[in-house]
Formats: structure tokens, sequence, C-alpha cells
């Protein structure tokens, strides 16, 4: 039995840690219901808890590059709320760092298939539902997407390959449902993991500084876009990917 039907309804995947966090409050402030779907249980169970005094949020256990579980994830926001409105499909893992020629196939696979598959699976079990309420799809992918450092192949190929669906996508479902991407940069997420994980960082100076606009990100930079992005003041906005990384992709690095 759906409750609390007529307000909106957003699903984050990954949204028990880190900058998936960060959006699910974000947008329990705009007075959204929140449904996070994540695999860590402990994160889900604890921000769920953590995150209620702002409005009525749900964690759900799920694998997104697990098919059934998508179906699940996406049937107990239904259930719940009686609606989506909003999907971010933020849930993401980077994979080692390793040359390209110790790059098993094993490995690949993991990193393109919760990165990609999971956003694909999650859009395709979702779609029906955004489309009855003209809803949004917001994709979070990675400045890898655009440029790259050394053994990032798997991360750097699915961030990429984000991008790309993230176009495909809008074309796909529009004009009923938007369709967007936000590509991170450095973004610091220690403050926003579960308890039993968080730190406080203490980063040198150069680290902000690099930056042109003279900080490291923090996960609120990447929500106040998405909760922008969810709203209706973003209507003509569809099939794009807006960077957001201090300026680090702009910036002409060569060693003197
Ligand atoms: P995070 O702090 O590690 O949080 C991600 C959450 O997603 C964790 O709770 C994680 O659980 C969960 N997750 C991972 N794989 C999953 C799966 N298969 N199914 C369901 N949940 C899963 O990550 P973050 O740094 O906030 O990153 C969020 C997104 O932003 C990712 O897509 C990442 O690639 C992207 N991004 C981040 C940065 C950055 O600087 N932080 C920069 C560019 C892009 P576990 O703890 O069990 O893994």
């Amino acid at each position: 039995m759906a409750d609390n039907a007529a307000s909106l309804s957003a699903l984050v995947t990954g949204g028990a840690q880190g900058i998936g966090r960060a959006i699910a409050l974000a947008f329990l402030k705009d007075d959204m219901n929140v449904l996070i779907a994540d695999r860590d249980e402990d994160a889900c169970t604890e921000t769920a808890a953590a995150l209620s005094q702002y409005g009525r949020i749900i964690g759900t256990i799920c694998d997104v590059s697990v098919e059934e579980d998508v179906r699940k994830a996406v049937h107990s926001a239904i259930d719940r709320f009686g609606r989506i409105d909003v999907l971010v499909c933020n849930a993401g893992i980077t994979g080692p760092a390793v040359p390209l020629e110790q790059l098993t196939l094993e490995q690949w696979r993991s990193v393109i298939d919760v990165n990609l598959t999971g956003t694909f699976l999650f859009a395709k079990h979702a779609a029906p539902y955004l489309r009855k309420t003209r809803g949004c799809i917001i994709n979070i992918a990675s400045t890898r997407a655009l440029q790259s450092e050394p053994d990032t192949a798997a991360y750097t190929s699915s961030k990429g390959g984000i991008v790309a669906l993230t176009h495909q996508l809008a074309v796909s479902l529009g004009p009923d449902v938007r369709v967007n991407c936000i590509s991170p940069g450095w973004i610091e997420t220690a403050e926003w993991q579960k308890h039993a994980n968080r730190t406080t960082p203490v980063l040198p100076e150069q680290d902000h500084l690099q930056h042109p606009a003279g900080r490291v990100g923090t996960p609120e930079d990447v929500a106040s876009l998405a909760a922008y992005l969810a709203s209706p003041k973003a209507g003509f906005i569809t099939g794009q990917n807006f960077v957001v990384d201090g300026g680090m992709t702009r910036k002409m690095i060569y060693v003197e």
C-alpha cells in the first residue's frame, strides 16, 4: 500500500554513502520521498535511520549489477511511495589500478557490470514509472570519461559509456523523461561514509590550490546540481553531461 503518494519520490543507487548520501539528503530537504538502493547493508540501515529526521526515506539492499535486485528495488519504491519521479544512478566502483596487461577479464567485467550495466538496468526497470510521472534520470559519471590517468581502463570506459548512455536515453525516453549526467572531479567523501569508516580528512593545501576553484569538491557540490536537474527549473535540459570538478578539466598541465 503506497503512503504519502502525493509527494514526489526519488530512487538513489549507492545512496547509503558518499555522494549518493548527499543527494538523498538534498532530495529529502526538497520534500521528496527517497529510496536508497545500496549493497552495503550496515550503511543502508544507518543512513536511512540518520536521514529520517529530514523526511521519508527507506533503504533497500541491492546489487545494481543483478537484474532481479534492480527489479525488486524499483518495485519497493512503487509499493512504498506509489511513484518514481527521479532516478539517480550513482552506485559505482573504481576497480583495481593495474597495468592493462594484468587487468583480468573478470576485473574488467565487474567494473562495467556495476557502473554501466547497473545504470542501464535501473533505467530499463524504472522507465515505465518515470514515463508516467514525466520524471527524470540523473546518471553519475566522472571526469574520467573525458581524461585519463594510467591503468584505469575499465573505470574510464564505464564512465564514458554512462555519458553516451545518457544522451541515448534522453533521445529514447524523451519527451516523457529527461536524462542528464553529472561528471564529478575530485570529491572528498570521507565524512559521508558509514560511521565505522568515517574519517575527517586533512588534505594538504596544494590539493585544494591546484583546483581553479581553490578547493577540493564536496558531496554537497554534486548534490546541489542534482537537486537543480531534478527540479522543474531544469525542464529544458536533457541529454547533457555536467562537469563538477572545480575547473580541473579546463586546466592545462605540462611538466616544466
Ligand atoms: P562511495 O563513497 O564508495 O559510495 C558508493 C556507495 O555505492 C557505497 O555505499 C557502495 O557500497 C555502493 N555500491 C558500490 N557498488 C554497488 C553495487 N554494485 N550495488 C549497490 N551499491 C553499490 O562512492 P562515491 O565516491 O560517493 O562515488 C559515487 C559515484 O560518484 C560513483 O559512481 C563514482 O564513480 C562517482 N565519482 C566519484 C568521485 C569522487 O571523487 N568521490 C569522482 C568522480 C565520480 P560499498 O561500500 O560496499 O562499495
